[in-house]
């Protein structure tokens, strides 16, 4: 008998807290029952029931050549015949950390950890470690994994659940964290001003991508570079969503703004548990065992993660990747712009390369956080569901960015903005 999502997750709720590994899985926002998910190929995924579903978080991010690309598996299974993993140095490793290096200038060296969130608390530690200083800037509404300094005024799904700051993160920590408006190039400059020689970096998503999609504003970016140079701060970049999703060389390269130090994640695996850092040699090199600043992981660089990041690669170096998925992604949005103009709903889209933002929302031009909470959540949650029920997988929060993958087909497109018009049309 095929179990439903109802069933299972009454019987998930007795034995993990929420009945999730990750809050924002549980539908909290967007009410009801979350799916899931058994299967999925290309760009859709299937539930325990077998309905599919056209998947527009792709594991948030990662999945960029759709769902169990057949390049990721083989490489997965060859990977698999020789071991699962050792705990000391291979081959593999190397060649993932010389291919990044190739395709992202301001990478020197980098490390491989398992996650974001091990990747951006990895980095900060080293960024005090190098300046000797403690303080961090950060922006309101920006994710950067759930590390103590970061969970302040975070995004993602501690905006999603009306806890961006975190109770458990004690007072001492938190007083080092400065948080500012995305976008605002004035606070960052008054913020120097008063504690430029107290910063030791400042973190931010380049496209922010946890209140849902905001690109820069221009100057934002340049501003940061700037400062950080002016007063000896290190600029990281957390490229954990963008990297290798808004263009090939990610935001850094789509901008053309070089960081100090950059944090990767899920996409560098192919969706398989994969994080790093990486950046200037002279930073990188006050990391253990060269330097005293100490980071480590059992599981780090693991083969069959390394395989399938590798295997990905492969795939997006090659030419019209970015072209496509942008293309795709642009038809998207202005498609669903044309229906909800026809409908005469409030409706906004945000697109860098193949992520983007939906907006209900009267705002136009939404580049900063307090634009961003003016929007409809309760409409937000109405079309979720509507393309839910239509086989439309869309992240279950108005916070998340959407993402689209290369086996997202011209007819995806079509049937997903069909679902739409429907949709719409009862809002
Ligand atoms: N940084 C950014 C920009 C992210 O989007 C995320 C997660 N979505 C993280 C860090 C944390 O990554 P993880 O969930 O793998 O710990």
């Amino acid at each position: 008998m095929t179990k439903t999502s109802q069933t299972l997750f009454d019987r998930a709720r007795q034995f993990i807290p929420g009945g999730v590994n990750s809050p924002v899985r549980a539908f909290k926002s967007v009410g009801g029952t979350p799916v899931f998910f058994n299967r999925a190929n290309g760009s859709r995924i299937y539930d325990t029931a077998d309905k599919a579903y056209i998947d527009y978080v792709l594991s948030w991010g990662p999945m960029i050549l759709g769902h169990n690309a057949k390049v990721i598996t083989d490489a997965i299974k060859q990977q698999l015949d020789k071991a699962i993993g050792f705990g000391a140095p291979t081959e593999l490793e190397i060649d993932m950390a010389e291919k990044i290096c190739q395709l992202y200038p301001a990478i020197d060296q980098i490390r491989m950890v398992n996650s974001g969130t091990e990747a951006t608390m990895s980095a900060i530690r080293l960024a005090r470690g190098y300046t000797g200083r403690d303080k961090l800037v950060k922006f309101e509404g920006c994710y950067h994994g759930h590390a103590d300094s970061l969970l302040v005024k975070a995004g993602s799904g501690a905006l999603t659940l009306g806890v961006p700051t975190s109770p458990g993160v004690p007072a001492a920590v938190v007083e080092q964290t400065i948080t500012l408006t995305y976008n605002d190039s004035d606070a960052v400059k008054r913020c120097f001003e008063e504690y430029g020689d107290e910063i030791a970096c400042i973190i931010v998503e380049p496209v922010a991508g946890n209140m849902n999609c905001i690109p820069p504003e221009p100057g934002f970016l340049e501003t940061l570079r700037e400062q950080c140079s002016q007063h000896g701060a290190v600029l990281i970049f957390d490229e954990v969503m963008c990297g290798f999703r808004v263009a090939l060389n990610g935001a850094q390269g789509l901008y053309g703004i070089t960081p100090d130090l950059t944090t990767l994640g899920k996409v560098i695996g192919a969706g398989m548990p994969v994080g790093a850092f990486g950046g200037k040699r002279e930073i990188m090199e006050h990391l253990a065992p060269t330097g005293p600043v100490y980071q480590a992981g059992t599981l780090s660089g693991n083969p069959l993660a390394m395989a399938a990041g590798l295997a990905m690669m492969e795939e997006l170096v090659k030419p019209g990747v970015y072209e496509q998925l942008t293309a795709r992604t642009t038809q998207l949005t202005e498609g669903l712009q044309a229906l909800a103009a026809k409908h005469r709903l409030p409706f906004q889209t945000n697109q860098v390369g193949s992520m983007f933002g939906l907006f209900f929302s009267e705002e136009t031009n939404i580049r900063r956080y307090d634009q961003v909470m003016k929007g409809n959540t309760e409409r937000f949650n109405r079309f979720f569901h509507g393309m839910l029920e239509e086989g439309v997988y869309l992240a279950p929060s108005a916070f998340e960015a959407g993402f689209m993958s290369l086996a997202h087909s011209q007819e995806d497109i079509e049937q997903t903005l069909a679902a739409a018009d429907k949709v719409m049309a009862s809002l």
